[in-house]
């Protein structure tokens, strides 16, 4: 299994996210990506093939990527080989929609050919892929905001999945979906957390903070 994480706050992301994903290291994966957003400037994404280390030096320990939300990802392949290409996060041509996704879309390829006959490309040969750009592709259709956009996209879904997503018109928001696959969200002050699993020197209060232990 591979891992998910999500910040948005105050403080920059792409440190918060480097870290949620080295607690996730121990579940396994073949490459890694985060993308990151500073205000409703477009979003930035980094991606490596291999350890978390290689990303942490892409992004000289994630200083060099600025803002103060974003989405992060280890990838355990399932379609597609492990590659720069097909590691997440996935976006749509125009940076509208991206996002990180654990599990598997069973009906991808039917979707996909959906998505190409409306006229969308594809670069990886991930089932992530066709996530991403058919919630974009609802996006555009309904113009209904991207709760409208993921509800859409779900109704076509099929299989286990967590997702995690941001969109270039909700700045500073990250929007997350599941189905069979965990995801939990932590709230704080001022910051949310979002996490494929419950990292274990974390402890969940009961009004749903999270707390690190003494
Ligand atoms: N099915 C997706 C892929 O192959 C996600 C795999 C995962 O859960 O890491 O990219």
């Amino acid at each position: 299994m591979c891992g998910i994480v999500g910040f948005s706050g105050k403080k920059q992301a792409a440190p918060v996210l480097l870290d949620g994903l080295a607690k996730l290291e121990y579940r396994g994966y073949d490459s890694a990506g985060i993308a990151v957003r500073d205000g409703s400037k477009p979003v930035e994404i980094v991606k490596a093939k291999g350890k978390l280390k290689i990303l942490r030096e892409m992004t000289d320990e994630g200083q060099a990527v600025s803002g103060t939300c974003g989405i992060g990802h280890t990838r355990w392949a399932t379609h597609g080989e492990p590659s720069v290409t097909n590691a997440h996060p996935h976006a749509s041509d125009d940076l509208n929609v991206v996002g990180v996704h654990n599990g598997i879309i069973e009906n991808y390829q039917e979707l996909k050919a959906k998505l190409i006959k409306s006229g969308y490309g594809f670069s990886s040969s991930t089932d992530t892929e066709v996530a991403v750009k058919l919630v974009d592709y609802y996006y555009k259709k309904y113009n209904g905001g991207p709760v409208d956009a993921l509800a859409h996209a779900m109704t076509r879904i099929r299989g286990s999945y967590a997702l995690a997503m941001m969109f270039s018109e909700y700045p500073g928001e990250v929007y997350a979906i599941r189905k069979d696959s965990p995801m939990i969200i932590g709230v704080a002050d001022g910051e949310s957390y979002l996490a494929s699993d419950v990292p274990r020197d974390i402890e969940i209060h009961p009004q749903r903070l999270l707390r690190r232990r003494p």
